[in-house]
């Protein structure tokens, strides 16, 4: 029989406290999920407990697993309380431990630009986001292949994948291993290809279910970004995680964004995820620096004869009809999923196909726009 809410908050309240009474009795127990077995939460500490939690944690998950039919127990302490809506400062090497959560310590912002209530990293010229309104449109795969083509194209490029949820990029990066660190504070980050890269799936253990809250969202991206030797670079490319929700806006107005790319495809004709998107960064001011159509249509690996199966070009229309640039479309083609699932993203494992040539195409639109050689953005529209 599949585990109950009830069995587990009962299981829960004979976890003691250190200071007395029980974990669900003090209510510190927040965002339980369920689901086929997997069960997480929070445990919402005070950021000078942690130490101190950290055993009652332990045994929460002891706890969870004792239950029959629980196959994975994830929880996490969360400073939550304290950090409503900036980045916290970690209190030591970047280090979200092995259940994927990064503790923070609450206090002043040191990356923080002055009033803005931003991250600053001098070191890195123009940091852009890769979003998309939904998950499975094929952000990653873009993310992957644009940094790669800016790469090809010349420039120094990282990659950061902020898609803490499902963290694709070592797999589509063909990296494993863990980061090092030469002082304990500041990790090194990993490279391939050409590039650097850094995701919350080198720290934690692969199939390890995450459960994550706003808050903690946007304190392990801080860390993966301003706790990482990046070095000097033209363009860090963010996977951002999928949707437009508060964890995503949160993101947009801490992290110094120089500009946004949306992928979208075109099934979804109205697009009304993208537009979500696009209501998103301009809701912070954050320039959309234009829309992708992946998926746009089929190109068969045996003939190359092109078949629209979807409505394409949804999103050139749409884009036009928001002002937005239509930055290119990229069809869906076996080679692209099975290089980029195998760690060897087209760009670079046959840079002389037309999809690579496409990508290259798009990233130099995107360069054009970020060193301001193209004209900066189209007129200003608010969508009502
Ligand atoms: P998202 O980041 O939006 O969740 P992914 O980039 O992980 O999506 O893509 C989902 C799946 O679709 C992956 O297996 C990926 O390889 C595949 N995929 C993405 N774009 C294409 C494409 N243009 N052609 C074929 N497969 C694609």
């Amino acid at each position: 029989m599949a585990i109950t809410e009830t069995q587990i908050l009962d299981a829960l309240r004979a976890v003691r406290l250190p200071q007395g009474g029980d974990l669900v009795g003090a209510g510190m127990v927040s965002g339980l999920t369920l689901r086929e077995g997997h069960v997480g939460f929070a445990i919402e500490v005070d950021p000078t407990q942690a130490t101190v939690m950290e055993p009652v944690r332990k045994a929460a998950e002891k706890a969870i697993m004792d239950l029959p039919g629980v196959l994975t127990a994830t929880v996490v302490l969360t400073a939550h309380r304290a950090a409503p809506q900036t980045a916290p400062r970690p209190t030591g090497p970047a280090k979200p431990h092995a259940h994927g959560h990064a503790h923070g310590q609450p206090g002043g912002q040191p990356g923080a630009q002055p009033g803005g209530g931003r991250l600053s990293l001098p070191g890195i010229k123009h940091i852009i986001a890769v979003a998309s309104g939904k998950g499975g449109v094929g952000k990653s795969t873009t993310a992957v292949n644009l940094a790669l083509a800016l790469h090809a194209n010349g420039l120094t490029v990282g990659l950061l994948d902020a898609d803490v949820y499902g963290p694709s990029q070592p797999r589509m990066m063909g990296i494993k291993g863990k980061p090092t660190s030469k002082d304990g504070k500041i990790m090194e980050p990993m490279a391939n290809h050409g590039i650097k890269v850094m995701s919350m799936g080198f720290l934690i253990e692969e199939e390890t279910p995450m459960i994550w809250r706003g808050p903690m969202v946007m304190s392990a991206i801080t860390q993966l970004l301003r706790d990482v030797n990046w070095g000097e670079l033209d363009v860090l490319v963010c996977d951002l995680p999928p949707g437009t929700g508060d964890t995503q806006l949160t993101m947009s107005q801490n992290v110094p964004l120089a500009g946004a790319v949306i992928v979208s495809t075109p099934q979804d004709i109205a697009l009304l995820d993208a537009k979500k998107g696009l209501n998103m960064f301009r809701k912070v001011d954050v320039p959309v620096l234009g829309i992708i159509e992946n998926m746009s249509y089929f190109s068969c690996p045996n003939c190359g004869h092109r078949s629209e199966i979807f409505a394409h070009g949804g999103a050139r229309r749409e884009a036009e009809r928001f002002g937005v640039d239509f930055l290119g479309e990229i069809p869906l083609d076996i080679a692209i999923r099975e290089t980029s699932d195998g760690g060897n993203p087209i760009v670079v494992s046959d840079p002389k196909s037309p999809h690579a040539a496409a990508y290259r195409d798009i990233a130099q639109k995107v360069w054009a726009k970020l060193s301001g050689t193209a004209q900066r953005q189209g007129p200003r529209i608010v969508i009502q």
